[in-house]
């Protein structure tokens, strides 16, 4: 919820004080919104953010008995949760019941011809038809890391990539030269 529309580096600027300050959901409706949004202000959309935690953490005890869900369709009832992060929460509890898109899932799956859809849900499904289902919550992991390391968005190295004699996007195969040399 926190790394909406910001950078991991923001995101783990706040968390060490944040968790250690506020322990569990009781705690984060004690403390005045105001306060709250000052904690998680470096993450940016602080008021909307603040306001999503604090109507997560009321329906946890609600309706949850003040635990995380791990249905994914209870997970996506919460304020400030849609399918992505019900996705990584879920996976993340063992339970992963689809698989995570993100940015770079998207890329990496198109770029490997997994799918041609460009909407998440669509490529999930895709996604889903092609990947066994044990492995649903460590592939989005995995294709993460392939693009870091190897497969960048501007610059792949594809001749240093695992993936090359597979991959139809490959900047090594005659189609690719084919294409920017025509
Ligand atoms: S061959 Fe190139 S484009 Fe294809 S996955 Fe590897 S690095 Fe990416």
């Amino acid at each position: 919820m926190l790394s909406a529309q910001t950078t991991d580096v923001n995101v783990n600027k706040v968390t060490p004080a944040l968790f250690e300050k506020y322990r569990g959901p009781e705690d984060y409706l004690a403390a005045p919104l105001e306060e709250l949004e000052r904690d998680i202000y470096a993450t940016g959309f602080f008021r909307q953010k603040a306001k999503a935690i604090r109507g997560t953490m009321r329906t946890l005890l609600e309706e949850f008995d003040g635990e995380v869900p791990r249905r994914l369709e209870d997970l996506v009832r919460l304020p400030g949760v849609a399918r992505k992060t019900a996705n990584v929460v879920a996976a993340e509890l063992g339970n992963a019941q689809g698989i995570v898109v993100d940015t770079h899932v998207r890329r990496l799956s198109q770029r490997l011809g997994l799918t041609r859809k460009d909407d998440p849900v669509k490529i999930e499904r895709d996604l889903q038809r092609v990947v066994p289902r044990p492995d649903w919550a460590r592939f989005p992991h995995l294709l993460i890391w392939h693009g870091r390391r190897i497969c960048d968005a501007r610059r792949p190295l594809c001749a240093e990539c695992v993936l090359e004699n597979l991959c139809p996007s490959s900047r090594l195969g005659a189609s690719y030269d084919r294409a920017v040399n025509p």
